[in-house]
């Protein structure tokens, strides 16, 4: 919980703050955007949220893997607990949800459910809940967890054993604390998990990294890629990358010809835009990564 008496001093005065435990993941500044901003590696409420604003800032508090997000009023959260999974789309179903609850041990990554006939897949995994088990129960359950890399991971092991589910990761992501996981892989070209899922190994970030396509249209990009979602632009953490910074340039090519208009990402705000548009946003992306190299 937050304590009012660490509430950072970046703050605006009012109901909502931010506290001094903030790992800067940047989590709530998406999920509630407008309401919060980041400052010296930290966020803070840069305005009280107002009307409906007030429920998404109550969705980073339940989303914030650190409890760093307190309210001086008291307001009730379960309509905020309940929200997940939220649909990512307000507007069409496209049975992909968030699934918040995020991780301190995934540095407040976010995590998935594709929610289909085929089988019902968790993309990485939340911190763990058992309130959020229970609706994804009612959703169907989850016949598979893909990881989509060793770091966002958080509870994998709790929500594979209450939700009977078997984890994909790629063997070069093998660590102590994915030991468990039942079905490890070794693939260097996509490969169809089935007719609507295609893993896609992408080392650089990890020499394990894989994102997952789905239907042609979802690419869930593990820390792959990110999404700038005020200039509609995709990029990549050169400063987070953990194996090879080259190989992540030339992972990112070979996504050149995969259709996709959603990205979902580890970090960060997903993005949508039409299949051309996010081809273009891949080639500024790659113009970018080789500057940066
Ligand atoms: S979600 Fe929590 S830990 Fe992450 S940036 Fe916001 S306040 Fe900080």
């Amino acid at each position: 919980m937050a304590s009012k008496h660490k509430r950072l001093p970046t703050n605006v005065p009012g109901d909502f703050f931010v506290d001094s435990g903030c790992i800067d993941c940047g989590t709530c500044r998406w999920v509630a955007l407008g309401t919060f901003d980041g400052k010296n590696e930290q966020s803070y409420v840069r305005e009280q949220p107002q009307g409906e604003q007030i429920a998404a800032a109550l969705r980073a508090v339940v989303a914030c893997p650190t409890g760093s997000i307190g309210t001086l009023e008291k307001h009730d959260l379960q309509p905020a607990i309940e929200s997940f999974p939220m649909p990512i789309d307000a507007r069409e179903d496209t049975g992909v949800y968030h699934l918040g609850f995020h991780s301190r041990d995934s540095f407040g990554a976010a995590s998935y459910l594709i929610v289909r006939e085929g089988g019902n897949v968790m993309v990485d995994s939340p911190r763990f809940n058992k309130g959020l088990v229970e609706r994804i129960q009612q959703l169907g359950g989850v016949t598979t967890m893909f990881l989509t890399h060793r770091d966002d991971v958080a509870d994998h092991d709790r929500y594979a054993a209450a939700l009977g589910a078997t984890r994909i990761l790629h063997k070069r992501d093998l660590r102590p604390h994915t030991r468990s996981v039942e079905q490890l892989i070794e693939i260097t070209e996509p490969t169809a998990l089935d007719s609507e899922l295609l893993m896609i190994p992408v080392p650089g970030h990890t020499q394990g990294s894989m994102c997952l396509l789905y239907k042609g249209r979802f690419l869930f990009a593990g820390d792959h890629l990110a999404w700038d979602v005020f200039r509609k632009r995709l990029f990549s953490f050169k400063n987070a990358c953990w194996y090879d910074w080259d190989q992540q340039i030339t992972s990112t090519e070979a996504l050149r010809g995969h259709r996709f208009e959603w990205v979902l990402p580890g970090h960060g705000p997903r993005g949508q835009a039409s299949a051309e548009a996010m081809q273009q946003a891949l080639e500024g992306c790659i113009a970018w990564m080789r500057k940066a190299a």
